[in-house]
């Protein structure tokens, strides 16, 4: 094999599989290196793709024609819209996966692909020169490149702990990798330890589907790529079912044998994602816990009990298992367990991903403190775009204005991390306009002869076009004496001309309003329900931009020291502790701290501005 490439990408999972695919895309002679061509594409722990503030990463990808949507569509095997009596911003497609589908799907689309080489073998250094990237070092061979992506995921310095067991591992059945974790050490980069952990995986045979509620796939759900338009596969239900006060009281009595609570572990875990035996101490009023009994295939039995994940010795997990409906005579194929990892402090990184110490170096994923496939995926893409990009000194840069994928590339390099990072439509300022259906329009200057096709850009100027063409017509369709009676509504009391996108965001007329632009451009389907939401959001929107103007002015303004926070409305209990602990002087300092939302930084504003 020629050892020179443009890019070498370390890993093969959800980063590393969208760096490479994007990087073969733009015309990069790319190699994948990674530990086990068995595990490309895997998904360790849930079998699904998407959720709220998820689902709108992955459809940004799908705007650069990534791997992730169109892996997830097509292994679909339960598709979900969740927050359906939401808004729009905040709605979004969960899609469950068939684990085997999916990785077959990602092996298809990105090792078939002309520019890519795979390798099989573990990179055990990086190899720089003057303060630059050269290439990689594996067990075997020395390979070279301008530009190396690091997507290693939970496997830098990874210990998993089932009880008091712990064994050195990357997850579940691989090696880690801490050869490389001294590659950091040696450049003195700033990490920490995090941790995550997943539940015993049942055998499906053996549970008692009978006595649970099932739930069918939503056969309306929006597909997650473009390119899909009918179901791949025949869809299943899911089951759901509790935990109980026996099932409370085990896992209570053992509590002292979770790796977690015996202080086997410090790495910190995510906290929207917990243990069930953190669930047990954390709220010991809850009497019972939601459980999601997914199947992780059509064709094996192996099935995911969404919402236990756990630590606790095996012989408790058999227990507690049991003691659940559904489960009470269930076969168990894999324990669950709970995995300690390396992150890198991502303010180690620019905006490109790129490394401030090794110029060419670009870290994705889970290394860099985050949490969950679709995190990874679109850190991927950044990554595999300026890969390729710096060879030539340029770059591309996510704005938080327009992606979720810039939201979150900001958030970790501007604050860091000190938990797992997942994404949230709360950490956008933008989420009314930050929705599932307009990635594809909403995010700009997406460079030309990359990864969007010719094609993929006549269509979007073909959609930008028809967008601007009707909103022009809503603007200038005003809402007249003749109009209202024959809609049965009355003008606006105010006496003020409105027009039909303004009418769009009040609910006396919203509907009725709908109806007629529906019957008269309804041709327009897609573009027209994109433009009706935006209406829709208008005031609020306004309002959004009006503020953020707004507290520009006051990002001085001093806070008491011995202020509490407590008396402001509606702040999480995350949030709270957070300001407890730092006691910030000023606005300004509060919109840098770590975890502090947008909207938690409305409503902090918001009081102080009264
Ligand atoms: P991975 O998908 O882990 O890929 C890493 C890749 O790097 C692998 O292909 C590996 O073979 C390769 N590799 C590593 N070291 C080397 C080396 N030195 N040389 C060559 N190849 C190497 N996310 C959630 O959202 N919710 C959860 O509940 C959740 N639970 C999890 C539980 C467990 C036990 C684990 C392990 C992960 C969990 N995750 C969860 C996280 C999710 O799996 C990751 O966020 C996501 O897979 C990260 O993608 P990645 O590409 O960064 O890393």
């Amino acid at each position: 094999m020629n050892n020179q490439f443009d890019v070498i990408v370390i890993g093969g999972g959800h980063a590393g599989t969208e760096a490479a695919f994007a990087a073969c895309q733009m015309g990069a002679k790319t190699l994948i290196i990674s530990s086990s061509k068995e595990a490309v594409g895997g998904t360790s722990c849930n079998p699904a793709i998407g959720g709220i503030g998820k689902t709108h990463i992955v459809k940004e990808i799908d705007v650069f024609g990534g791997v992730m949507p169109m892996a997830a569509d097509r292994a679909a095997i339960h598709y979900r819209t969740l927050n359906k009596k939401k808004g729009k911003a905040v709605q979004a497609t969960r899609v469950q996966i068939d684990k085997e589908l999916y990785r077959k799907a990602v092996v298809d689309l990105v090792l078939s692909h002309e520019n890519l080489t795979f390798c099989q073998d573990m990179v055990t250094d990086i190899l720089t020169e003057k303060h630059s990237v050269t290439g990689v070092k594996t067990t075997h061979h020395s390979y070279y490149a301008p530009s190396v992506i690091v997507t290693t995921g939970t496997f830098l310095g990874g210990i998993i702990h089932i009880g008091t067991y712990k064994i050195p591992a990357g997850r579940f059945g691989d090696k880690g990798s801490s050869q490389l974790a001294d590659f950091f050490e040696r450049h003195s980069f700033q990490t920490g330890r995090l941790k995550t952990g997943t539940p015993a995986r049942l055998d499906g045979r053996s549970i008692d589907w009978k006595n649970m509620d099932m739930q069918s796939s939503d056969l309306n759900a929006d597909y997650v790529s473009r390119g899909t338009f009918s179901l791949f596969n025949p869809q299943i239900s899911c089951g759901i079912t509790f935990t109980n006060e026996k099932t409370h009281k085990i896992i209570a009595d053992n509590l002292h044998l979770s790796a977690v609570y015996s202080g086997q572990i410090d790495g910190i875990g995510p906290r929207y994602c917990p243990s069930i035996e953190d669930k047990i101490h954390k709220f010991p009023e809850k009497d019972n816990h939601q459980i999601f009994v997914e199947p992780e295939s059509l064709t094996d039995f192996s099935v995911y009990p969404n919402g236990i994940s756990t630590s606790l010795p095996q012989n408790v997990q058999d227990a507690y298992l049991r003691s659940i409906v559904g489960f009470e005579n269930v076969s168990i194929i894999r324990y669950g367990y709970a995995i300690e990892y390396v992150f890198i402090n991502p303010q180690e990184l620019y905006h490109t991903l790129e490394t401030r110490k090794i110029k060419g170096l670009f870290l994705a994923g889970q290394i860099n403190g985050t949490t969950g496939y679709e995190e990874a995926a679109g850190q991927g893409i950044v990554a595999g775009l300026n890969a390729v990009l710096s060879i030539d000194k340029k770059s591309y840069i996510f704005s938080r204005a327009d992606s979720y994928i810039g939201v979150m590339v900001d958030d970790l390099i501007r604050t860091g991390i000190d938990e797992p990072y997942r994404m949230f439509t709360s950490r956008s300022e933008f989420r009314t306009l930050l929705r599932t259906d307009n990635a594809f329009l909403r995010i700009k200057n997406v460079p030309r002869g990359t990864f969007l096709s010719n094609i993929q850009n006549n269509e979007k100027n073909i959609l930008l076009k028809d967008y601007y063409y009707l909103k022009e017509i809503l603007l200038n369709q005003f809402l007249t004496f003749d109009i209202a009676q024959s809609l049965d509504v009355a003008l606006p009391a105010d006496g003020k001309k409105r027009n039909f996108y303004e009418l769009l965001s009040h609910p006396a007329y919203a509907d009725k309003i709908k109806t007629v632009i529906y019957k008269q451009y309804g041709h327009y389907k897609n573009i027209l329900d994109i433009i009706i939401t935006d209406g829709e959001y208008q005031t609020y929107t306004d309002r959004l931009l009006k503020f953020q103007q707004d507290i520009k002015e006051m990002q001085n303004f001093n806070i008491p020291q011995d202020f509490n926070f407590k008396q402001i409305e509606g702040l999480s209990q995350e949030i709270f502790d957070r300001l407890k602990s730092v006691k910030p002087r000023s606005l300004y300092e509060i919109k840098d701290l770590k975890g502090i939302t947008p909207a938690a930084f409305m409503m902090i504003s918001k009081y102080f501005s009264k």
